[in-house]
């Protein structure tokens, strides 16, 4: 029996070093860790110990005798990863210790955020004997987008919250919920109590979609539309209008997906999930009957993971089409296209969720709110892989419902310098350059390297993060601050999600 890797994967290698014989690939120093869109155990190699399953956040590896048959098509994507791979070492290289020169006093820093990047700088922070954290959150609950980005029937990932609890409940860790940093704490008052503040404030709005008719009610960012679906306050007491027969999602990423899903999966299958219940009765009452989802360029270019497209083409009550010619490019092969190729003119019971390519918007029209989206017909530019051009044909798709997802926007941090076209702070291996005062600020996670990548991505980000801040503290570049104890005051405790 081996064991294999599944949808909910978020690639953080926990289980990579948990591995007796290195079967896991990529591990965290291969160059293609940053970029894999799932790890994969090799068939060949497992011993079948079981160490991955026990070490994995999200309960993404299980026997290959236990895959359900939505999840059967794992076994051969992990395998065919491993094909004509290189000889690998006997066990994955291991991170060497955080080494912290011995200046007399205890390392103390606080922690702008409290989403992954948040919680894992924290928990690399905390390895080092003696160190302190102490994380603020604007919101009243902690784990930022674990909490209100991840969709309510993607369980095993929600179950991220357990590992972040742990790291929460360390003793040296105090929890500040409902304190936002320049309303309720100054950025100063963080500095003179610590040596250093990270920030680690994501990317929660989304990159504004810049069409005429953008702002016609009936046209929405995906965030919007995630939040309300996820209960998440900021976005309370929205409505969306879901009694037309089409919704139109622009852009095809994994939040382009995950929008598509929620809105044409049966609602009584969420109806046991964290899904807010307004967003509930809305599907409950739905009358779409077709989410179309509109990539501008073709299908080898689609932003979505393969984990994801093989998730989304199995869950029931959900048909996933594409077109023929739109598969027609030329295109490069690959495990996402050859399944795009078996999605070509699906047909079956339920809702329908249509893949276009090569189509770019160009206008949303209708009397008062949307009806319909104008697209451009793009083809393949020769010469020029992954690039297209306009054919200068148009086409048109009634619809009552209009999300753009086309990718995540970071808010902008008052005194922070921030680089408009990658979305992210500028920084030195997380370091803020900004000298004075303010030495020893850093960040984190996508406002360090702009919204891409998957959740475990952040474990790299924020030890490079805090490899920099350590560094710095042993230089003596960061000055002395006050140890004041952490006060217990306003430690969070959730007992309902342990
Ligand atoms: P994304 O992966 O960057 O995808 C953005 C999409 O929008 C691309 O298809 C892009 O096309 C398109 N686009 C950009 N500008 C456009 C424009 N002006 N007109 C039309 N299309 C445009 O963004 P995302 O889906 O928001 O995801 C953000 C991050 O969150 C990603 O790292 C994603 O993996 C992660 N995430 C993961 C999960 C999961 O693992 N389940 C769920 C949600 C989010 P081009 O490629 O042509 O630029």
């Amino acid at each position: 029996m081996t064991h294999v890797v599944t949808q909910s994967c978020v690639g953080d290698g926990s289980c990579v070093y948990a591995c007796p014989v290195n079967c896991i690939q990529p591990t965290p120093d291969d160059p293609r860790f940053e970029l894999a869109e799932m790890l994969h155990i090799d068939p060949e190699a497992c011993v079948d110990c079981g160490a991955c399953v026990s070490a994995c956040p999200v309960e993404a590896i299980k026997p290959h005798s236990r895959l359900d048959e939505r999840e059967l098509a794992f076994e051969a994507i992990n395998a065919d990863y491993h094909r004509s791979r290189d000889p690998r070492p006997a066990l994955a290289p291991v991170p060497a210790p955080l080494v912290v020169r011995d200046r007399g006093e205890r390392l103390s820093v606080a922690i702008v955020g409290s989403g992954p990047a948040a919680m894992y700088a924290a928990d690399e922070i905390l390895t080092i004997p003696g160190a302190r954290v102490r994380v603020y959150e604007r919101r009243q609950t902690p784990y930022g987008l674990v909490r209100t980005g991840i969709a309510p029937d993607h369980r095993r990932t929600r179950r991220l919250t357990r590992q972040l609890d742990r790291i929460a409940a360390h003793p040296r860790l105090s929890m500040h919920l409902g304190v936002e940093i320049g309303r309720d704490v100054d950025e100063a008052d963080l500095l003179r109590e610590n040596h250093a503040v990270i920030y680690a404030v994501g990317a929660a709005s989304d990159r504004p979609l810049d069409l005429p008719g953008a702002d016609l009610p009936g046209v929405a960012g995906a965030t919007s539309f995630v939040g309300w679906y996820n209960g998440d306050p900021d976005h309370h007491g929205r409505t969306f209008d879901l009694s037309h027969r089409r919704a139109v999602v622009i852009g095809n990423g994994n939040v382009a997906l995950d929008v598509a899903r929620i809105l044409s999966v049966d609602p009584e299958s969420l109806s046991e999930t964290d899904i807010a219940r307004p967003a509930l009765d809305a599907l409950r009452a739905s009358a779409i009957e077709e989410v179309v989802v509109v990539g501008r360029r073709g299908p080898s270019e689609s932003a979505f993971t393969l984990p994801e497209l093989v998730g989304l083409a199995a869950t029931p009550g959900i048909v996933v089409r594409t077109e023929q010619h739109d598969l027609d490019a030329p295109a490069a092969g690959g495990p996402k296209l050859d399944l795009l190729r078996g999605l070509t003119a699906r047909t079956g019971e339920g809702r329908a969720i249509t893949l276009r390519y090569l189509r770019s918007p160009v206008r949303i029209e209708g009397r008062g709110r949307a009806e319909r989206v104008e697209l451009a017909v793009n083809e393949p530019a020769p010469g020029r892989p992954g690039a297209v051009r306009a054919t200068g044909a148009r086409e048109t798709i009634e619809a009552g419902l209009v999300l753009s997802a086309i990718g995540l926007r970071g808010r902008e941090v008052a005194g922070l310098p921030f680089d408009q076209s990658s979305g992210a702070v500028p920084n030195q291996r997380g370091r803020v350059e900004l000298g004075g005062e303010r030495e020893g600020v850093y960040v984190t996670g996508w406002m360090k390297r702009g919204p891409s990548g998957f959740i475990g991505s952040n474990k790299a980000c924020a030890r490079e993060t805090v490899e920099t801040l350590v560094e710095d503290f042993g230089s003596g570049r960061l000055g002395s601050r006050p140890s004041r104890a952490a006060s217990p005051s306003r430690r969070w405790l959730d007992p309902s999600v342990r």
